[in-house]
């Protein structure tokens, strides 16, 4: 990359930090920003640093958001007893989409993979256990569809039921391997109303 300036470098190798963006990309995208009014470019870095600085895990249920307790856990009509507990924020954006659940979620911010090396005390599930002290009827496992997801629902369902709680895990509905966010919204619902108890 040395036949470009310094700086046009710098922007170029920042970008080609990102996930899925490969050096042709972050080539577009650092001509592209060069090639706008300084008052955009501006804005993008702004919110690039004020999110970051801002953004943390909500206290209760470990979403992104920018407050101590984030909306959906500040709402006193959603049913608080009922935790839908998601591998991220993503997840759970896709599922408050559908408009029909009024629970409250549980983010975990990952899943357990042997094979990566992630275990159960890398994902914020000592968080949930807290919770569960609470009044607490009901946990409804919405983790991928994947390996992982498979062997975290497993893991949570066996930590859960000494305890008495409900747990259920999302129908099927949802493609094997399948990314909950991807899914539309129907197939989302109907494998929440399809659950079953574990
Ligand atoms: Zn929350």
């Amino acid at each position: 990359m040395d036949y470009y300036s310094k700086q046009i470098s710098r922007l170029i190798e920042e970008f080609s930090r990102l996930p899925g963006i490969g050096s042709k990309s972050a080539q577009r995208l650092a001509f592209y920003i060069i090639s706008r009014p300084r008052e955009e470019a501006k804005a993008l870095a702004d919110a690039i640093v004020e999110a970051r600085e801002n953004v943390r895990y909500c206290k209760e249920c470990q979403t992104l958001t920018d407050q101590e307790l984030c909306p959906i856990c500040r709402n006193e009509k959603r049913d608080h007893s009922t935790i839908m507990v998601v591998e991220n924020t993503r997840d759970l954006a896709a599922y408050e989409k559908t408009g029909k659940y009024e629970g409250v979620y549980h983010v975990l911010h990952g899943a357990i993979s042997p094979m990566l090396g992630v275990g159960p005390n890398d994902i914020r599930l000592k968080e949930l256990m807290i919770r569960l002290q609470g009044d607490i009827k009901e946990v409804i496992i919405a983790t991928n569809s994947s390996l992982e997801g498979e062997t975290t629902a497993m893991y949570i369902s066996k930590l859960i039921k000494p305890t008495g709680i409900k747990v259920s895990r999302i129908a099927s509905g949802v493609p094997v391997g399948g990314d909950l966010e991807y899914i539309d919204e129907v197939t989302l619902l109907r494998a929440l109303e399809g659950r079953v108890e574990l």
